[in-house]
């Protein structure tokens, strides 16, 4: 299968990200939805299509459709894995640290597979590629503050 260029020097963390490219985590609509959002990358030609259902203040389910490049999909599989079930304070804590790990050389501790992505930080064209699922969420969290 031809992925495209990948800006990751590690073969584990090249083995990580192709695998979440190739076998999408929570991959689908999630029905019903308290927040959906869209968002693309034009630069790269990314599109996200980001669904959640909140319980209380937690992410009860969370799911995605999307294309584009394996570095926006496999972050996005990513995303949603470590904030599936958990509270909206850790949900938003994992995105502003993972933006930080991309864009301020932030440690990328606690971060699950997402670590794995921390190459792309030398490659500010593809950082877009990443964050792209992460800003989709954030403004996903955002509609839940609303809701509540
Ligand atoms: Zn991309």
């Amino acid at each position: 299968m031809q992925v495209g260029f990948t800006p990751v020097a590690d073969d584990l963390f090249r083995e990580i990200i192709l695998d979440h490219y190739r076998h999408p985590r929570h991959r689908g609509r999630v029905d019903p939805a308290d927040a959906v959002v869209e968002a693309d990358n034009p630069l790269c030609g990314d599109l996200i299509d980001l669904s959640i259902r909140f319980d209380g203040d937690q992410v009860a389910e969370i799911g995605f459709e999307g294309t584009g490049c394996s570095i926006s999909q496999a972050a996005c599989s990513m995303l949603c894995d470590e904030v599936s079930g958990a509270s909206l304070e850790h949900a938003r804590d994992v995105a502003a640290r993972f933006k930080a790990m991309l864009i301020e050389d932030g440690s990328p501790d606690d971060l699950g597979d997402l670590e794995a992505l921390q190459g792309v930080r030398s490659y500010p064209v593809r950082v877009k590629c990443a964050t792209l699922p992460c800003n989709a969420l954030l403004q996903a969290l955002g509609d839940a503050e609303v809701r509540t």
